[in-house]
């Protein structure tokens, strides 16, 4: 798909970050928008500065991990835009750490953000795509931490990889009805989500809220902007790259993991013990 005037392009976690570039990425190629994110005064402020000369936006607070909530989003967008020409399921969360210092809790919440919200993206929106005809695409946000493993990072490894699996095996069957799947990899991206971070275990002597907010002033200073990684998810729709890490790191990553995993295994062990030294 490379014109996308006039197209519907709906996308989750739209307020912040890589979903609200992505909006404003796909609004200036001319599309129409349905946005939704659990962040309602957000998405609403993102919403008004997209509604220009005669672009529709709909804008729904939506809690991804909510399947009731998933749907109406579906039924609204529809019930606007009559189809959907592309999904981007962007929302989520992350929570670090290490494994022992992981409650249930935390395990519940981001499976139930990260992998349920994909989840309920393509359960409800996928079947509209084919019953409107067949065609469109589905862009999925998983990780490099899906590429290659990352020490402290069991949680967001295990969603995002499940969300990079899901995306491969979904992409072979929307395939026969010419619907593209991609799972996005980025790397380090600097946006909201340095502040929304959840750490659990702290590092280098530090407890684990100092461990978060030295890790988000990282993001902030040295990750890539979100709209790179908002003109690589348009870029995929267009040439229906199935995976596509994003930034260098990213490539690295995934260069090394299939690369040679002893090697890579080898590194990340001397990364999380420079990161756990002091602990
Ligand atoms: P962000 O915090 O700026 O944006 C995430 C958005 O998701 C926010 O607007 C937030 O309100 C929304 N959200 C959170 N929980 C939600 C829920 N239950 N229902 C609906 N919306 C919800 O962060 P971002 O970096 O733009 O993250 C977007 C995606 O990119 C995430 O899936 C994240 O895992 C992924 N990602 C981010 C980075 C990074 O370094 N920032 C790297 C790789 C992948």
């Amino acid at each position: 798909m490379r014109d996308f005037a006039g197209r519907t392009v709906a996308i989750t976690g739209a307020a912040s970050g890589i979903g609200r570039a992505a909006a404003a990425a796909f609004a200036a190629r001319g599309a129409h928008l349905a946005l939704a994110d659990i962040d309602a005064t957000g998405l609403a402020r993102g919403a008004d500065e997209l509604r220009t000369g005669g672009r529709r936006v709909l804008a729904l607070p939506v809690d991804v991990s909510r399947a009731d909530d998933v749907e109406r989003f579906r039924d609204e967008a529809y019930g606007v835009f009559g189809r959907v020409d592309v999904l981007c399921n962007v929302a989520g969360i992350a929570i670090n750490g290490l494994l022992e210092d992981m409650q249930l809790e935390d395990w519940r919440r981001i499976v139930d953000v990260d992998l349920w919200g994909v989840i309920h993206g393509c359960h409800f929106f996928y079947p509209a795509m084919i019953r409107q005809g067949g065609g469109g695409h589905i862009v999925n946000v998983a990780s490099m931490a899906a590429l290659g493993p990352l020490p402290a990072s069991t949680a967001y490894g295990a969603v995002k990889s499940a969300v990079l699996g899901l995306s491969a095996s979904l992409r072979l069957e929307a395939a026969r009805h010419g619907i593209g799947v991609t799972a996005v990899c980025p790397g380090v991206v600097a946006t909201g989500m340095s502040r929304a971070l959840r750490m659990v275990s702290g590092a280098r002597g530090r407890s684990a809220e100092e461990t978060r907010d030295a890790i988000g002033r990282m993001m902030a200073r040295f990750g890539a902007r979100p709209e790179r990684v908002a003109e690589a998810i348009v870029r995929a729709v267009e040439t229906g790259a199935g995976v596509v890490p994003v930034g260098p790191e990213a490539a690295a990553l995934d260069l090394l993991h299939r690369g040679n995993r002893r090697v890579y295994d080898a590194v990340m062990t001397g990364v999380l013990r420079a990161i756990l030294a002091g602990r």
